[in-house]
Formats: C-alpha cells, structure tokens, sequence
C-alpha cells in the first residue's frame, strides 16, 4: 500500500477498517478529557468493557452458591478453564488440548523447564538470545544452578553482530549447530521484547530437532500479535501471558503450550500439582498422580476464577474479530509508523530516528522500537504532555506498539505529528 503523509490519509483508513468499531468495545485512558493515544499496549493491554460483567457473574456464583460454584453454577468452576482452550489455540495455532490458560509466565517458564530441560553429561546447554528479558535470564540461570551446573558453561547466547540491534537467523542455526550434541533446550523470545524483531521459529525449531534438542518460545509479545503455528511448526512448548496483547489484565492469568507428542505422554516427569490430576480421581485424594494425557496435565494448583473470567471476556473479542485480520491490521499500523518516521527523517539533513525493528512485515508485530539519535528525552516528555502513553527504554529508545484492537491509524498519525513538531 502507498501510504500518504497526512490526517486526511489516515482518517480515510480508518474508515475502511472493519475492526475500527471495537475500540468503543475497550476503556481508554483519559488526558485533558480525551482519549490518549495509548501504544503500550504491549506492556498492559486495555479493559474490555466485558470483563467487570464477567467477573460480576463469578461473584454472584461465589455468593449464591458458595463451594456449590465448582460443580453447580452456568459455568462451573472446575470446568471453567476449558472454555478457553479453543480461543487460546486459535491465537498460538496450536490444537485445544496443547494449551492451557494457567499460573504467570515466569512460573511457566519453570514448569515447562522442569519437563524439558534434564540435563545429563553429555547433554546440558541451553541455547537464548542475549539480553533476554531479565526474568528469563534469571529463569534459565537457577534452572541451571538447580542442577547442581555454572550457568556460564550453561547458557549459550546468541549475540546481535557488531553494530547490530537484532540477531539474523543464520547465527541462531549456527550457533545450534556448534553446540549440537551438547545442546538440551533452545529457548527463545519469539517475538523479542526490546527491539520488536519476530523471529523465525520454524526454521529454529527444525535446526534444533535436528540436533536432538528440544525447543521452546516465550511468546509474552507474540500472542495475540503475531501468527503463531505451534503444531505446526512441532515446537515442543511454549509460554505467554495474558495481559500485554491480550488485555487480561495486572497479572492476568499465563498460558502454556506442548506438543500433543508431549501433551498427551502422561510418563513425562513434570512438577505435579492436584489440578493437573484428572478430574475424574481428582477428590478421591489418592496419593497416586494420574494427569491428565493434555496440556491440562501441568496444573498445578486451584484455578484462580477471577483471572480466567477476565481472560475469557478478552479471549470473546479475539474470536469476534479474527487473528489473521489483527494480525494483518496490526502489521499496517506499523507499516505507517515506519513510514511517517521515514518521512521525519527526510526533512531533516542526519537522520533523528533509526528505527531499531526490521522492516520486512514477515519480521515484525505490531511494536515499533524507535533509537532517539537526537532530543530523545524532550521528545518522550513533549509525547506525555500530549496525552501518548508509550515506553521509554534507557538509554534512548522509545518503545511503541499501535495494536490493532483499540488503536488508529489516526493515532498513528497524531503521534508522527508530536514528534516532527519537537523535532523542527
Ligand atoms: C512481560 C514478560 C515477562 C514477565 O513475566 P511475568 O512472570 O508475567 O512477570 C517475562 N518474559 C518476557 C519475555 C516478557 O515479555
């Protein structure tokens, strides 16, 4: 698409989007008695106006019926949890008993880990990108440490080349490759946090299984932004959370991801809980654990209903409007933030922004990393007094995501505004 440097342009695409109508389905934060234009949806994603009605419902369960609630009420609660099967695996291309919406991310990141990364003597390296967001550092390194092993002669990064602000492809197959039979788990951001870049899992994937490695993705800025394939791809396990692109709310409930290969392979070893038993001997409290041959298997504890209400309201949105059209959508808001910073850049002698997100659409979500080489600081506080929620990283790079569910083009093209104005 040609796109077109002005409010007309941008006002003019918003009217021909067909997902423009469920902005109105959100809250969106007020400034001066307006909508902000608010891009971090990659960090908190916005209220559906749905979840107070949602989490109401269970309240009224909860007061009506008390501990009937679990077997008695429209959705019991031991049940509850399936209802969001189908939506999750709709969102990471994955089949309804490969997934499961349970715990937070970085607990996930634990559970998955306990399963697949055992290391023995020959096999005992863990292959990540470095500077992974520091929960993950710190998930892989005790994991290590767990074992009795120095993360150092553990952990393997794969490093951005020279000047570089992302990894390329060829150096995460590599670097596989020489540490092939040494390596037990590649593990990777799918989609990375800081610089936007998505990465290519399925050719990651496939080096890794081709070196008898297991491989998993923590997809927290990939899912509900990008397309995922998960079976597809034969990933073996993945985690998210809820409550970046998935607007679930502080906290929100985490979801995880295993192959049915694994999924259903009741003899892997895991962390058990009495959640992950089957229901059918669950309150027979036995002291034998039978889990369930799915990804329901790794629960641990109690469902926490609350969270599961306020996902299920979200995940309701996500089914209405389609992944591939956000996905889509989403790819174009972008698409025009780039080009309007390119537009920026062309008014002025040395570039002011270099945009640290690659360009190629197949290589991004929606979030744009923007490097400030000039007047980063006073731009990010012209942004705020504007009414722009965004995300500033030290030491000068602001982080933006327009997501395709609430935001415009037109709040794209506001924001390009604020900032060309500071910068002249
Ligand atoms: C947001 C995020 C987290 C946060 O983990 P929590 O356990 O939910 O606090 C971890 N890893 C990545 C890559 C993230 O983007």
């Amino acid at each position: 698409m040609t796109f077109k440097n002005t409010l007309l342009f941008a006002q003019s695409l918003d009217q021909q989007d067909k997902l423009a109508h469920f902005r109105s389905r959100f809250f969106i934060p007020q400034h001066n008695g307006q909508d902000t234009i608010y891009f971090t949806g990659n960090s908190l994603g916005l209220q559906p106006k749905t979840a107070a009605a949602f989490i109401q419902q269970e309240l009224d369960t909860w007061a009506t019926l008390g501990v009937e609630g679990w077997f008695e009420s429209t959705n019991p609660w031991l049940h509850y949890h399936e209802q969001l099967a189908q939506p999750l695996a709709n969102i990471v291309g994955a089949l309804p008993h490969e997934v499961v919406a349970m715990s937070q991310l970085t607990v996930n990141i634990h559970l998955l880990l306990a399963t697949f990364y055992r290391p023995t003597s020959e096999r005992f390296k863990i292959i990540c990108e470095a500077k992974a967001f520091p929960s993950d550092q710190y998930a892989l390194a005790s994991q290590a440490q767990l074992h009795g092993l120095n993360p150092k002669e553990i952990i393997v990064e794969v490093k951005p080349r020279h000047e570089a602000q992302t990894i390329t492809t060829e150096d995460i197959i590599t670097t596989i490759e020489q540490h092939g039979p040494q390596t037990a788990v590649v593990f990777l951001g799918g989609l990375n946090y800081y610089s936007g870049q998505v990465l290519d899992m399925p050719a990651i994937t496939e080096a890794a299984h081709a070196v008898g490695a297991y491989c998993g993705f923590d997809l927290a800025h990939a899912a509900g932004n990008i397309e995922l394939k998960l079976h597809d791809w034969q990933t073996d396990f993945a985690c998210w959370c809820s409550y970046k692109y998935l607007n679930s709310g502080p906290g929100g409930i985490s979801g995880i991801y295993l192959h049915e290969k694994h999924a259903t392979n009741t003899s892997l070893p895991r962390l058990a809980g009495w959640w992950g038993n089957e229901k059918s001997s669950r309150f027979q409290m036995t002291a034998e654990f039978r889990p369930y041959a799915s990804a329901e298997g790794w629960q641990l504890s109690t469902a926490p209903i609350i969270s599961l209400a306020i996902h299920k309201a979200s995940l309701q949105l996500f089914e209405e409007a389609g992944m591939q059209n956000l996905v889509k959508k989403g790819r174009q808001l972008s698409s025009y933030l780039q080009f309007l910073v390119r537009e920026i850049n062309a008014l002025h002698d040395k570039p002011a922004i270099q945009v640290i997100t690659p360009a190629a659409e197949t290589e991004r979500g929606c979030q744009v990393s923007m490097l400030m080489l000039r007047k980063g600081r006073e731009i990010f506080e012209a942004l705020i007094r504007k009414g722009v929620i965004a995300d500033w990283r030290e030491p000068n790079v602001i982080r933006v995501a327009p997501v395709p569910l609430y935001n415009s083009f037109e709040d794209v093209y506001r924001f390009g505004e604020i900032i060309r104005s500071i910068l002249d």
